[in-house]
């Protein structure tokens, strides 16, 4: 998820055009002024400022609960994904790394299912100089394909290394929670294939969703708290180690936070003490 030669290579030259064209020094100053907004205009009839598949689900709060006491790391959800979004060999929009913890002889395998986490204030909105990234009144953070030109700053913005460079589309690529199939009233389709059961999905912002109910009887822990990107991915049993240790640094937050829908209240979730995570 580093990126490869290949993909810097593309992301280099269309720096380097986009520089030539508009003349725009890329500053965040720069990036804000020069960011068209949606009502500009798309060639996708379907992401059209106001369209259904555009604004999302209203009054949604759309999150995903991974139990790590049950994936069994059999990568079906890696699988299904890749199916359902023709996502490129060599690339992933969620994929599962096992790691091993702890020190000899007190040794044992993790796995860790990783996505976009859907963040409350994703700091890949503010960076994206296109207008391409926003986010739906549902949470769901977007990528209007058409309007993407390349530039890879959301990659380096996301703490999370959730975003890759497409190499069919030539543009960024990450998880939507499956909205073609969430808007459908389907799972998104990790979950649908999980094998472990490990993976759950709902609306925080309906109390009876299996997310909000579980979220609400047990710790949960989120990865890398404080980078106040506030992830919609919960985990339960998420080794303290593993919490912070993820490649990519935090950099700015989202204004469009404030736009962005009706957000569940945070005091509906416990975010799991170091010791209550170690003893799930
Ligand atoms: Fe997803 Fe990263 Fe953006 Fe958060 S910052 S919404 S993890 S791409
Ligand atoms: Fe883990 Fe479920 Fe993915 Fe299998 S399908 S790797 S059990 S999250």
């Amino acid at each position: 998820m580093d990126g490869s030669a290949e993909e810097r290579s593309i992301r280099a030259r269309r720096n380097f055009l986009k520089g030539m064209v508009t003349g725009t020094a890329t500053t965040a100053a720069g990036i804000a002024a020069a960011k068209p907004t949606k009502a500009a205009g798309t060639v996708n009839p379907g992401w059209e400022a106001g369209a259904p598949s555009y604004v999302g689900q209203e009054g949604r709060r759309w999150a995903m609960l991974i139990d790590l006491r049950k994936c069994i790391g059999c990568q079906a959800c890696t699988v299904a994904c890749k199916f359902e979004n023709n996502v490129p060999e060599g690339h992933f929009r969620t994929w599962v790394p096992d790691v091993e913890l702890g020190t000899y002889p007190d040794v044992r395998r993790a796995f860790l299912p990783r996505l976009c986490n859907h963040c409350e204030r994703p700091s890949c909105i503010e960076v994206c100089p296109a207008g391409a990234t926003w986010q739906r009144k549902d949470g769901v953070v977007e990528i209007d394909y058409d309007l993407c030109w390349g530039c890879g700053s959301c990659v380096d913005a996301c703490p999370y290394d959730a975003r890759f460079m497409n190499p069919v589309t030539r543009t960024v690529d990450k998880c939507t929670f499956c909205t073609q199939r969430i808007d459908q009233g389907l799972l998104p389709a990790c979950v649908e294939s999980c094998v472990g059961g490990a993976r759950q999905f709902g609306d925080l912002n309906d109390p009876e969703s299996p997310v909000a109910s579980a979220l609400r009887e047990q710790p949960v822990q989120v990865l890398k708290p404080e980078t106040g990107n506030e992830p919609r991915v919960f985990y339960i049993g998420l080794p303290h180690s593993l919490q912070n240790n993820l490649p990519g640094r935090p950099t700015l937050w989202s204004e469009d936070r404030d736009t962005a829908g009706t957000a569940a209240p945070d005091a509906e979730w416990h975010l799991a003490t170091d010791r209550e995570a170690e003893h799930v």
